[in-house]
């Protein structure tokens, strides 16, 4: 059984939280795309967790986690993470943790080039996160990646690195007239993470399928939304990567297994972290009042999200692009106390009236047209029945399962593990 748990909106859904839910009925979690770019926070009976790089299911001792092709993977930052996980009592060890022999590797390097291009950018960037993404999805395509496998080869990995450095050396010292990349720090780097991790290299493929054909339950996690997605998303404003469902199969290594369900998580209002166009934005008290409420700082980097109403638009588009049997809707709660709730039903482009999520120039003059539904005023945050819900609150999760498309069946109303009911 293969299921995957991606976001429907620009990420930052709570799809660290649903995962922890769901992986109790699972064997295997699998993080498929992306690096340690954006951030999972988890709270449950263990503590408060933020994960960037380890599938969430590594809060579940039995649950064995795996870390994809797909993915860029700094070890450094690696290290770092489950050196805080193991203070808090978490066991990781190669049984419950394979890294993909065909991941690729985030080096220092590409870090300091996200940031030399950040800063070249200056007005115009593209709020990178600066950890290195871009930079190593780009070399990924040309070619000119160390991946995870290497580290097992000495030799291969040192001649392999030689034309890496050249290559990167050039292009740093030519356009952003820095210096160039240390050849001996950079292989002494990969040496020292490779003896750490080793163990770890995995073939994921041969893993995956074995574990597949023996009927262990296979969970795919995503991270970032829909909206974010290098074909898909909001671009030049998206991540590097693939964060749709239909990539989690390569992003593994099973490209040939299909998919038996999709869970989008979406958001009851929405939020965005960086640049880019976001339609709904609130500024001003209102929007800094839902912030607070939701807690909107980014995992990975504390930056303050910039928060609006629920965009029915984007978000019907991200249910089409993640192809969702069904949504995990999270963060109702927050919108509790609402005299009326506002839904952006449709986009005014230059006057005129669009509904289907638009790209480029379009969506940068993009205005939010508003219906308005009539707000709950008591807390939901207890609520375990969907006959617990009040009416208005109900009436709220059916206008935006008929505007998306979707079939809601989790609403999650709170943090904690059990802060949710069936839909
Ligand atoms: P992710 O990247 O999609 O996992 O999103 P985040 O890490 O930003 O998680 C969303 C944040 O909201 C985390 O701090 C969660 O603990 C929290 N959270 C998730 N679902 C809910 C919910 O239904 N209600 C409330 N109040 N908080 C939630």
């Amino acid at each position: 059984m293969l299921t995957s748990i991606v976001g429907i909106n620009w990420g930052d859904e709570g799809k660290g939280r649903m995962v922890d839910l769901l992986s109790q009925d699972q064997d295997i979690v699998v993080r498929y795309q992306g690096g340690n770019n954006a951030g999972h926070t988890v709270v449950n009976d263990r503590g408060k967790f933020i994960l960037n790089l380890l599938p969430s299911g590594i809060l579940r001792p039995e649950v064995v986690c795996v870390m994809g092709n797909g993915m860029a993977i700094d070890l450094a930052h690696l290290d770092r993470e489950i050196s805080a996980l193991r203070e808090k009592g978490i066991r990781i060890t190669p049984d419950n943790l394979k890294i993909s022999d065909r991941a690729v590797l985030t080096l220092p390097c590409h870090v300091r080039l996200d940031c030399l291009e950040e800063a070249r950018l200056a007005g115009e960037a593209y709020g990178s996160t600066r950890r290195g993404i871009a930079p190593v999805y780009s070399d990924k395509y040309a070619k000119k990646c160390i991946r995870m496998g290497d580290l097992l080869d000495p030799a291969y990995l040192a001649h392999r690195l030689k034309g890496i450095v050249e290559f990167k050396s050039l292009m740093i010292e030519g356009v952003y007239h820095s210096d160039p990349v240390d050849y001996d720090e950079t292989l002494a780097w990969l040496t020292r993470y490779g003896e750490i991790f080793k163990d770890y290299i995995t073939d994921t493929g041969i893993y995956l399928t074995e574990a597949h054909n023996a009927g262990k339950r296979i969970l795919f996690e995503a991270q970032l939304g829909a909206l974010r997605d290098i074909d898909f998303g909001i671009y030049p404003y998206t991540s590097s990567s693939s964060t749709i469902a239909a990539y989690a199969p390569i992003g593994a290594g099973v490209p040939g297994l299909k998919l038996d369900r999709t869970i989008g998580i979406m958001k009851a209002y929405s939020s965005c972290v960086g640049e880019g166009p976001f339609t709904v934005e609130w500024f001003g008290p209102e929007g800094d009042a839902l912030r607070n409420a939701g807690g909107e700082f980014g995992a990975a980097t504390g930056r303050p999200r910039r928060v609006g109403p629920f965009d029915a638009v984007a978000s019907r588009y991200g249910v089409r692009v993640q192809g969702a049997d069904e949504i995990a809707l999270t963060k109702l709660d927050i919108l509790s106390g609402m005299e009326s709730i506002p839904i952006c039903t449709a986009y005014d482009v230059d006057g005129k009236t669009v509904t289907d999520f638009p790209m480029g120039e379009a969506l940068n003059i993009a205005k939010p047209v508003y219906e308005y539904i009539p707000g709950w005023k008591c807390d939901i945050s207890g609520c375990r029945k969907k006959e617990d819900l009040p009416k208005a609150c109900r009436d709220y999760i059916d206008r935006l399962q008929e505007l998306t498309c979707s079939r809601i069946t989790y609403v999650s109303v709170g943090a904690d593990r059990d802060a949710y009911l069936l839909y």
